[in-house]
């Protein structure tokens, strides 16, 4: 069996499970957030009752992320119907925009976009929040209602999104009918070379499999080359297994997947104990691509899907309006670090807006420091417009005055993961996604560019 298959198999109590086989599985984890919240928790109430209690208050995560730092009071009162929930089960793991006895959440515009308005609760976007907070354990499932929830198979789990109905009925049940993907290996060999970033590696995939080329199937990574990857990286690469249409996206469990997991279940003082899994020897694959990661090269998606690869050295012609870093995808510690490089001692030359992910990430490049600069101060110091309001942001598009929303159609290059019409705001508008190297070095040239341009190592 795969890797996909033998979690699958455990979570259903069979000695083996093949694809296509419909299963019901237990979840180890459901995760919900302020856009799907909601409507998860009306389905849960209808049809468990006004009174019903979830089936493992320990299990369920609620992390509001989505809408937050709006004026858009039906976003607002989304987050205070959260925690209502969250009061009513007492549920120790709500990540609250607000401390308690705060009241309701009503973000102050007066204040501005770039002062920090959470509380101490806060965690940030939920896929990069749930592995620093300690809820993804290798072996494990998580269902979430979010499609980019897949961005946890870096850690060796079956972690797919899904519906308001679906996680209704997992928050009253623990369980969930699923039918076993295909599986689909990318084996990666090889080392990355200097500007060419995990980023480059899912959009590289992306273009030969297309965009709906892992409908309904698991995109597991694997080979030689995983060793080199960082979490982030993994991270980045399992989180856009949906751009292809993926189920999930999974790695092998090793040495580095341990220590992050056990540092941050201890941190949280989270479930410490999980079994990872281990693929067979012989496993049925649908198909193998080898992806030599020597050989990469900055890679673009252009304009209108993830699907449109091209080589960032070919797009010069392509002049830009604006440049984003940020997302689950693109906002972590190190995808502002490799930007941070970039960047540094030049200035940009278009609007370019960075999100961080998660306020730890705010805090680790607040206090990482570069000679006499901290990361942060170099990237303000270069003209980025940088937010302490760790979020989703305007990679969703979000209402007219979210941070760095197109509200006209402008040409913008992104650090994030669909550039679908419309995704980041303005219909016309067009999102040309990136590494946060390509990214940074477009932004200081104003058209796409390559950044092996700008770093020497
Ligand atoms: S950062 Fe973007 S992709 Fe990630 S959860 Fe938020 S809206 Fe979705």
């Amino acid at each position: 069996m795969t890797l996909t298959e033998k979690i699958l198999a455990r979570a259903a109590g069979k000695a083996r499970v093949t694809a296509g086989e419909n299963i019901w599985v237990k979840a180890d984890i459901l995760m919900t957030h302020d856009v799907c919240g909601p409507g998860t928790i009306g389905v849960f109430h209808r049809e468990f009752g006004k009174t019903a209690k979830v089936w493992d208050r320990q299990r369920v995560v609620i992390i509001p992320d989505h809408y937050i730092f709006t004026a858009d009071s039906k976003s607002n009162r989304n987050v205070d119907i959260l925690r209502d929930f969250a009061k009513e089960q007492d549920l120790p793991y709500f990540y609250d925009v607000i401390d308690e006895g705060s009241g309701g959440w009503k973000f102050d515009a007066t204040k501005g976009l770039l002062k920090r308005q959470y509380g101490s609760r806060y965690a940030g976007v939920c896929h990069a929040a749930l592995p620093q907070k300690g809820h993804t354990r290798p072996g494990e499932i998580l269902f979430g209602t979010d499609s980019h929830t897949c961005m946890a198979g870096a850690f060796n789990e079956f972690a797919t999104g899904i519906g308001n109905t679906d996680a209704g009925f997992v928050m009253g049940t623990g369980k969930l009918l699923i039918k076993v993907p295909e599986t689909m290996r990318f084996r990666l060999e090889g080392k990355l070379q200097p500007g060419v970033m995990a980023k480059d590696v899912i959009l590289h995939i992306i273009g030969e499999i297309g965009f709906d080329g892992a409908t309904y199937r698991a995109m597991q990574f694997d080979g030689g080359g995983i060793a080199g990857l960082s979490m982030d990286d993994r991270m980045t690469i399992a989180n856009m297994a949906i751009e292809a249409g993926g189920k999930n996206g999974i790695f092998p469990f090793d040495q580095r997947t341990a220590e992050f997991v056990g540092g941050r279940t201890a941190l949280n003082g989270t479930t410490s104990k999980y079994e990872p899994v281990v693929a067979d020897e012989q496993q049925t694959f649908v198909s193998e691509l080898v992806v030599d990661l020597d050989k990469l090269e900055p890679t673009v998606a252009c304009h209108p899907d993830p699907g449109q690869r091209k080589k960032a050295k070919d797009m010069a012609s392509v002049k830009l309006d604006r440049a984003y870093i940020g997302s689950c995808t693109g906002g972590k510690t190190s995808d502002f670090v490799e930007f941070a490089r970039v960047v540094r001692g030049r200035r940009v030359v278009i609007d370019t807006f960075g999100v961080p992910a998660t306020p730890e990430i705010v805090h680790d490049l607040q206090n990482t420091r570069w000679g006499n600069q901290t990361v942060w101060e170099v990237l303000v110091s270069a003209g980025v417009q940088m937010t302490e309001n760790a979020g989703c942001a305007a990679c969703l598009g979000g209402p007219v005055d979210t941070f760095g929303r197109m509200n006209t159609p402008l040409k913008c290059i992104s650090a994030t993961n669909r550039n679908f019409p419309g995704r980041m705001g303005h219909k016309e508008s067009q999102v040309f996604l990136a590494s946060p190297a390509t990214v940074a070095a477009s932004a200081i040239a104003g058209h796409v560019a390559d950044p092996r341009e700008y770093v020497s190592n």
